[in-house]
């Protein structure tokens, strides 16, 4: 990745993104591009569904991926649509590349990034 890196906030700093478990099904709020709110929801986690694959594909919808439902078990954002035998944490090189083209197009236009409030459930 050239365009966005994902590290822990300094001491002291607000972090970019924030990352909650509850009792619903996972979902992410996003504020703008690369912020947001993850929740790690446990109904899911009690089907079975894999954790990290979960927090993986949440985390991917902060940077601005969409769902690709339904989808195979290598793409990252067909999420729950692989079945819960699918733990795959990784996003695919498409899946990579929209992330890198997200960021590139709003270092070149700052503007993109406007806040917009938006929750994706899954
Ligand atoms: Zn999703």
């Amino acid at each position: 990745m050239d365009n966005v890196e994902l590290r822990p906030a300094a001491a002291g700093q607000r972090a970019n993104i924030r990352v909650l478990a509850d009792n619903g099904w996972p979902r992410a709020l996003t504020t703008s591009l690369g912020n947001g709110t993850v929740y790690i929801g446990r109904q899911a986690v009690t089907q079975g569904y894999n954790t990290v694959r979960i927090a993986a594909h949440e985390l991917g919808h902060i940077l601005g991926l969409p769902d690709r439902k339904p989808g195979p078990c290598s793409s990252l954002m067909s999420g729950s649509s692989a079945g819960v035998p699918c733990t795959n944490p990784y996003p695919n090189a498409a899946e990579k590349a929209e992330v890198e083209d997200n960021f590139g197009a709003a270092l070149a236009h700052p503007a993109a990034t406007a806040p917009r409030e938006v929750m994706i459930v899954d």
